[in-house]
């Protein structure tokens, strides 16, 4: 039994009550990408497992142990995807918006999947915001990319992230940095972790982002990629990091951050808190410039970042960060017998289209339990309708935060709770000292005219 009664280790439900934090940070990215103009892209939870070996890369973590992979029912090889920018770029090859102008700038907000040890900031079903940027290759589309990543945090009032950049440069100034790695991790290659032993030979930059203590101690007096960037790489970074002064964006730079990918180029970015422990990196990004042309299409530069939600919940948490208040009910109409309800609908279905949220009861239930349930769920106003306000026309509308009555006529109720309202509500804040201006006060008593 337990087994249908508990959600799959390492996922997590999104309760009513908790929603509204995520509903929030959800449109805080929408919102920020919309304002740079990007262009929400939704591709399908499954792909072909070959897209991701290819789109991620072989030698990676992902690749190597974290899929969601299976045979669907015609034997084909699925797999659940593990971040968005493999299906991103299936998509935009496949429908050939490469035809269309560029860069073309898509956001996604998507779950992802992936085998790992699940601990605080660490699921196996989690949630991206990402965004890739396809065809911009100048230093600015970087800057860009981070300076979107930024804004979402300022627009949710988090402080006190560091950004950490590096440039990883290109394939041809690699050689050469791959070459002095080797030599180096040569020389401790028996005290290194088995899965870095396996890299030295294939990818010996992954080894720099080997999560093993002994390895990282190693690793932190390795030959440094900065060190040996081309002409171009080097210029490319430096005007990055024009770009990033001229906006005010502060930044470190961290050598030994990589994405150990062939066909991730230069610039590598990370969002770093060390607010909620070993999971503390809320947003990685960089520039793949080789990726499209890798996954079979012509060569165009690119760049992106995906950032998670959960870890950045958490740390939102753990700062006590402050959430708009989720939605109340305005008013819930207590209804008693059958006539009452069918009016309590109809009254019910007219508030809603001068966009208050309205409730009555659906549960046939007495006076005082449709009192409570108002009461419950925080419902600003209660109106009580039996069969002596059906026949009088006269009805009493409950302020259920101060408990005053006011008196009002069923034919012109409607008209007359938006005046309650909106007396109660410039009153509040009269009371703080603040004169609401009329869109405001609108936009505060539900009125959508
Ligand atoms: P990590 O080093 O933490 O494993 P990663 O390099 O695997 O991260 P990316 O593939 O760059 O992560 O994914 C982008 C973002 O998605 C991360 O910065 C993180 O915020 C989030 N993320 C990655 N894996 C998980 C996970 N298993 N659970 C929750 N969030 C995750
Ligand atoms: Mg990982």
């Amino acid at each position: 039994m337990a087994l249908i009664t508990n959600a799959i280790k390492g996922t997590q439900d999104a309760l009513p009550n908790e929603i509204y934090k995520t509903q929030y940070v959800e449109n805080a990215m929408r919102e920020t990408a919309e304002n740079f103009g990007f262009r929400e892209m939704r591709t399908p939870v499954f792909e072909h497992t070959e897209l991701f070996q290819r789109g991620v890369g072989e030698t990676t973590d992902v690749v190597q142990k974290e899929m969601y992979t299976f045979l669907d029912k015609g034997g084909r090889s699925i797999t659940l995807r593990p971040e968005g920018t493999a299906g991103a770029v299936r998509a935009f090859l496949e429908h050939g918006l490469f035809n269309e102008a560029l860069p073309q700038k898509i956001y996604y907000l998507t779950s992802c999947y992936r085998y790992e040890k699940p601990q605080a900031g660490r699921l196996r079903e989690f949630h991206q915001f990402g965004i890739e940027c396809f065809g911009a290759g100048e230093p600015s589309a970087d800057a860009e990319t981070i300076s979107l990543a930024n804004e979402i945090f300022n627009y949710l009032g988090i402080e006190g992230l560091s950004l950490e950049i590096n440039s990883i440069g290109c394939p041809e100034c690699r050689k050469e940095y791959h070459k002095a790695l080797r030599e180096y991790f040569a020389k401790y290659e028996n005290e290194l972790c088995d899965t870095c032993k396996g890299r030295l030979e294939r990818n010996p930059m992954r080894i720099l982002d080997c999560k093993s203590p002994v390895c990282s101690e190693i690793a932190e007096n390795a030959p440094v990629v900065l060190d040996y960037l081309c002409g171009e790489c080097k210029a490319h970074f430096d005007g990055v990091k024009k770009y990033l002064d001229a906006m005010n964006i502060g930044y470190t730079v961290n050598p030994q951050i990589v994405r150990g990918l062939d066909y991730y180029t230069r610039t590598v970015f990370e969002f770093v808190s060390n607010e909620i422990g070993a999971q503390g990196t809320v947003c990685g990004g960089g520039r793949y410039d080789g990726l499209i042309g890798e996954m079979g299409g012509n060569p165009l530069p690119a760049c992106g970042f995906g950032m998670g939600i959960e870890r950045l919940l958490l740390l939102m948490d753990k700062k006590n960060s402050q959430f708009p208040e989720p939605r109340k009910t305005d008013l819930y109409i207590v209804s008693l017998g059958e006539s009452a309800s069918l009016v309590a609908s109809s009254l019910a279905k007219s508030l809603r289209e001068e966009g208050f949220c309205v409730q009555f009861d659906t549960m046939g239930r007495g006076f005082k339990a449709q009192m409570k349930y108002a009461n419950k769920i925080g419902a600003s106003y209660a109106l009580v309708l039996g069969d002596n306000e059906l026949e009088t026309g006269n009805v009493k509308l409950k302020n259920m935060t101060n408990g005053k009555e006011l008196e009002m006529t069923l034919d012109s109720f409607s008209d007359d709770f938006q005046s309650a309202v909106i007396k109660d509500v410039t009153a509040d804040f009269e009371s703080l000292g603040i004169e609401l201006d009329e869109e405001t006060l609108s936009a505060l008593t539900g009125g959508n005219e």
